[in-house]
């Protein structure tokens, strides 16, 4: 059956929502930073990026380019906040919503159009109730009959956009549309296919798929077929997402540390962030993983499995803290991780000791105080002076739940350590050049 996919991209999402929040900023160059100060920018006003400002630029770069921008330190709950608002609105029109990004998401509207006539009302209702509730938000919208043409419409079309790509006209539009304009496309993949010759969706559509193979392996195919405009993925709303592999949060720090108790309480703060959401997302897993970085970006992960699945915070904690006991550290550290996966779902369980229930219910406790009033309204004693790190969000971000977090953390076991089954892991991550880093959320 043929489908109608829409792809919704906000515009300028995090500049937008804090343009909407405050009059002052608006109509002004803005570029939203995390409040760290080895900071970039997450997102840039149009205002700003007149003036070249772009997403993953230091600070200064911006001030360079625009000197009169303002630097606005980003409020991760706000965006979330939002996000889940919109989601709401979609849900309006479809139950088939797949939230993409915090500021992305894909409907299927198939099933939708008798009930509102064609896609273009839909479009506009949506439009119009994003108005109504939120403001001053823009998105650009893509509608196609898949989800990559879908995607690929709404780029073509910014801000507050709508760009129709029909099945006939695909193969115009395709012919000398550059090949990394395609969602998956990305700078690495773009650099291999010109090796060989190939630029366009129209040459790469053409290729063999023998030399195809030869080349990228088992995506080649997969390559020939997008570049064709095919795609038969399915939009799969939030409840149809496969389980979480791991739940984690990662910082960067404002100055490297080689102190142990500082690093204790980075770690402790990681473990709340990393027990409230499994809790949140009625998950527990059994095998923490401490993750660290060097300034010279040397990585290195450890792990440690305990008997018991566990969700609450101070567990976590005190197993990551034992593991980082266990390191002798070579330099100050500039990252601080902290995951756990071999996840369980739907975690219930009636602790068997009086001193584990008390603990159990001051956790609930302080979770509902925190759901009310904010995170980290109430902590421990030495998280007030926690690190204040928010405004950069983690791409795995979801509106009600957990989802899979840095595979990279999962890999190689190497060495087997004493205390509860530690794997020692040891490699390098690549640096990311053309996106922002998966960091925490606050
Ligand atoms: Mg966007």
């Amino acid at each position: 059956m043929k489908r109608t996919i829409m792809h919704i991209d906000m515009n300028a999402f995090f500049a937008s929502v804090e343009q909407q929040i405050n009059p002052a900023l608006r109509g002004k160059p803005i570029a939203v930073i995390g409040s760290n100060e080895r900071t970039v920018v997450t997102t840039a006003s149009y205002e700003a990026r007149a003036y070249g400002v772009k997403t993953g630029m230091t600070k200064y770069e911006a001030k360079r380019l625009c000197p009169h921008v303002i630097l606005v330190a980003g409020d991760t709950s706000r965006y979330t906040h939002t996000c889940r608002c919109l989601v709401e609105i979609y849900r309006q029109y479809t139950p088939i919503v797949e939230v993409y990004s915090i500021d992305e998401a894909f409907l299927d509207i198939t099933g939708s159009i008798p009930l509102f006539g064609n896609a273009e009302i839909i479009v506009k209702n949506i439009k119009r109730d994003i108005r109504q509730r939120l403001g001053r938000l823009t998105c650009s919208v893509g509608i196609a009959h898949n989800k990559l043409l879908a995607k690929l419409g709404s780029d073509m079309k910014k801000p507050d956009g709508l760009v129709i790509i029909r099945q006939e006209d695909v193969d115009t539009l395709l012919e000398h549309l550059p090949a990394k304009e395609l969602c998956g496309i990305g700078s690495q993949l773009e650099k291999r296919l010109s090796a060989i010759g190939i630029r366009t969706c129209g040459e790469l559509g053409r290729a063999s798929i023998r030399l195809l193979r030869s080349q990228f392996g088992v995506i080649g195919e997969r390559l020939k077929l997008m570049a064709q405009g095919r795609d038969d993925s399915l939009v799969i709303p939030l409840e149809q997402e496969p389980d979480a592999k791991s739940v984690g949060h990662s910082m960067t720090l404002d100055t490297d540390v080689s102190d142990p108790e500082t690093l204790e309480r980075h770690i402790l703060h990681l473990s709340e962030m990393v027990g409230r959401r499994l809790r949140r997302g009625g998950y527990a897993g059994r095998t923490v993983t401490l993750t660290l970085r060097y300034p010279d970006f040397d990585t290195f992960t450890r792990r440690s499995s305990v008997g018991i699945h566990m969700n609450n915070s101070m567990d976590i904690y005190l197993v990551a803290k034992d593991i980082l006991n266990t390191i002798r550290l070579q330099q100050p550290i500039r990252l601080v991780g902290v995951s756990i996966s071999n996840l369980v779902r739907n975690f219930g369980q009636i602790p068997l000791f009086r001193s584990d229930r008390v603990k159990q219910a001051a956790t609930r406790a302080m979770d509902e105080i925190n759901d009310r009033y904010g995170d980290f309204c109430i902590t421990w004693g030495t998280l007030i002076e926690r690190y204040h790190h928010k405004g950069v969000i983690s791409p795995s971000w979801r509106p009600d739940g957990v989802k899979c977090i840095n595979p990279s953390i999962q890999k190689t076991k190497i060495q087997f350590m004493s205390l509860h089954q530690t794997e020692l892991t040891h490699h390098h991550l690549p640096i990311p050049q053309d996106q922002i880093r998966p960091e925490t959320m606050a």
